[in-house]
């Protein structure tokens, strides 16, 4: 018999109606001669409202009590939704996380599944219940309450699927499926057949809030396929899972309106800085994002990175805590900024499209404070009050309110398996099989790269199109560009540096001199002899110890790190050819690969 996971979010549980409805929907799964467990979100804004009760007792509630409040949100409806599966005349048990037997880390408010027993959801499934599952919680060894982070529900469903094997995973939610960007902020906004793990990853990680980033990490590890659907209709959704092949140059876009960025200046440039800063972000499980560092000018560095604004607070703290162990230093931030991402897998092989984003966003006259690039998407750091144009320009400058022509093949929900045993590659079995704990890291490989070149341009201007112009220039050329950063300095001007393949050196050269010629103040670059070494993995940035053991790994064996890129399929790293293979060796060593 196949077993389905049928996960209802907030909305789709929100009242007694919806509540019965969800229900139906799994009985009649259940009738269909499936066994069925549901995952069930609090109710409505239920979890909103506990956080707000919390704040007007304390301003600063004690996480573990946190857990005890928020849970109960989720208890409330896995209670409410067996009995409406009763009433219509199916057997039904709830559960809470600490019933199934979630485990998890201890870490409150944002905790790690370890492992999840499968006991008691077979005695029940077997007995001929539906099986409700609270999801978003779990517990510790010491059988506190645990929650697992805002939106976290997505994960327990996903976690239940993969360890019971299940052969469909289905997210029922309030919107239609993924779709090229949040339908309410661009009406214009387009469902999304099928979309890969890496896209969906990435989209999650940088602001797509329809499903949790770790959701989509565990999907991977484990090969489940996921199905977003929504709860108010019999549409089809959108199916997540491995590449097919048919790729977009951009898949979809993702906003984070409330960004920060924070600088770290006049910073001692050499090996070790760079881990101090990673390591005290990493303590406080601070996801730092578009890290760009400065190319050093008379032995200082800088290092600026973004972070969500509500974590701007503790981010500082550990800035000014990094500055005192380098021992200098200062730190400076910004506020009013948000950050716009478009990823799509295309770009691995498609040349120009940053080229095309900087023109569309040239053409809407916004200018760029940051860019950062990683292989599958490309970052820009804008104005708060700029950035929904921004965004909505983007949109409709990559077409992605138009079907696109080779629409993937997408299988009717009911024939697909969630859990597809064979599909999945011999080295990422050994993997996962070898993760001590469900949500562990997953490194799988190293890259090393010794036939980029870098290419770095500073003083220039601060105004929109500087980027289209010069991008537009090497895209002529049909250069692959690969890791792009840009930030303004203290003297209000831009520096950027790229890398390219080192064959193509010599025509990028030409190309930029000539653009070049409008500012006459830009100087510009190039270093022939570098490597590039790449962490490849699963929820590398949002696992804030991959970059940690990284760069401790990089600054034990005294290399000084040039570029630095993060994303969640990969960290990526510049250094001196000189030290490549020592790099290499380092990082091969600190992930036992
Ligand atoms: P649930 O309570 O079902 O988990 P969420 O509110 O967490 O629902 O997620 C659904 C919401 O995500 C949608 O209502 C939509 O506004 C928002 N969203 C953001 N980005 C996207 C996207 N790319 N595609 C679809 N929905 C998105
Ligand atoms: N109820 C939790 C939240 O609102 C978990 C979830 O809905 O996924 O964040
Ligand atoms: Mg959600």
């Amino acid at each position: 018999m196949a077993i389905v996971v049928q996960k209802f979010g907030g909305t789709s549980v929100a009242d007694a109606s919806k509540i019965r409805s969800a229900a139906a929907r799994a009985i009649a799964t259940k009738r269909a001669g499936n066994q069925v467990v549901m995952v069930v979100s609090a109710r409505g804004k239920k979890t909103d409202e506990l956080v707000a009760l919390a704040a007007e007792i304390t301003d600063n509630p004690p996480a573990r009590e946190m857990d005890m409040l928020l849970s109960t949100g989720e208890q409330e409806s896995v209670a409410l939704t067996a009995m409406a599966v009763q009433a219509l005349g199916e057997k039904a048990i709830s559960m809470t996380g600490g019933q199934i037997g979630v485990r998890t880390d201890s870490s409150h408010t944002k905790a790690r599944i370890r492992e999840i027993s499968t006991v008691r959801m077979r005695q029940a499934l077997d007995g001929g219940s539906i099986v409700i599952a609270a999801g978003f919680q779990g517990i510790d060894d010491d059988l506190n309450i645990t929650t697992l982070g805002r939106g976290g529900s997505d994960t327990t469903a996903t976690a239940l699927a993969a360890v019971l094997r299940a052969d469909l995973c289905e997210i029922y939610t309030d919107v239609e499926g993924v779709f090229t960007t949040d339908p309410r902020a661009v009406p214009d906004a387009r469902k999304i057949d099928r979309i890969s793990y890496d896209e969906m990853l990435e989209l999650a990680s940088v602001g797509a809030g329809v499903m949790h980033s770790r959701s989509i990490e565990f999907a991977k590890k484990y090969n489940v396929h996921l199905r977003v659907r929504p709860a108010h209709s019999n549409g089809e959704g959108t199916l997540i899972a491995p590449e097919s092949g048919n790729n977009p140059v951009v898949t979809g876009l993702a906003i984070v309106k409330n960004e920060a960025r924070v600088s770290l200046i006049d910073i001692p440039d050499r090996p070790g800085s760079m881990s101090v800063i990673f390591s005290r972000m990493a303590d406080r499980q601070i996801p730092i994002d578009m890290v760009v560092q400065d190319v050093a000018s008379e032995g200082l560095a800088e290092v600026t990175f973004t972070v969500p604004e509500g974590d701007l607070a503790e981010t500082l703290t550990a800035a000014h805590e990094a500055i005192a162990e380098i021992g200098a230093g200062q730190v400076q931030h910004g506020t009013n900024v948000s950050k716009v991402s478009a990823v799509g897998a295309g770009m691995r092989t498609h040349t120009g499209v940053a080229a095309q984003m900087f023109h569309i966003l040239g053409e809407a006259g916004v200018g760029i404070g940051m860019i950062t690039t990683s292989e599958i998407k490309i970052s820009v750091l804008v104005a708060r009050d700029v950035a929904q144009d921004a965004l909505v320009a983007i949109h409709a400058g990559f077409g992605l309110d138009k079907a696109i022509a080779e629409s993937p093949s997408v299988g009717h929900a009911a024939a697909e398996s969630a859990v597809a045993s064979t599909a999945q590659s011999d080295i990422e079995k050994v993997v996962v099989e070898n993760l001590a704990s469900m949500e562990d890291i997953v490194v799988s490989e190293v890259q090393f790269d010794v036939n980029q070149a870098r290419l770095t341009i500073r003083g220039l201007p601060d105004e929109a199109g500087v980027a289209s112009k010069l991008f537009g220039a090497v895209a002529e050329g049909g250069i692959m560009v690969d890791m792009i950063v840009q930030n303004i300095g203290r003297d209000g001007l831009a520096s950027l540096s790229f890398t390219i393949p080192r064959t193509d050196v010599d025509q990028c050269l030409l190309l930029i001199r000539e653009v070049l010629e409008a500012w006459p103040d830009a100087k510009f670059s190039h270093d022939r002899k570098i490597a590039k070494l790449c962490v490849m993995g699963i929820g590398l940035r949002s696992h804030t110890g991959v970059g940690q053991q990284m760069f401790k790994a990089l600054a034990k064996a005294k290399i000084n790190v040039d570029m630095v890129n993060t994303s969640e399929i990969r960290i990526s790293v510049v250094v001196s050819s000189e030290q490549g293979e020592a790099a290499h060796r380092a990082l091969l060593a600190t992930f036992g690969l």
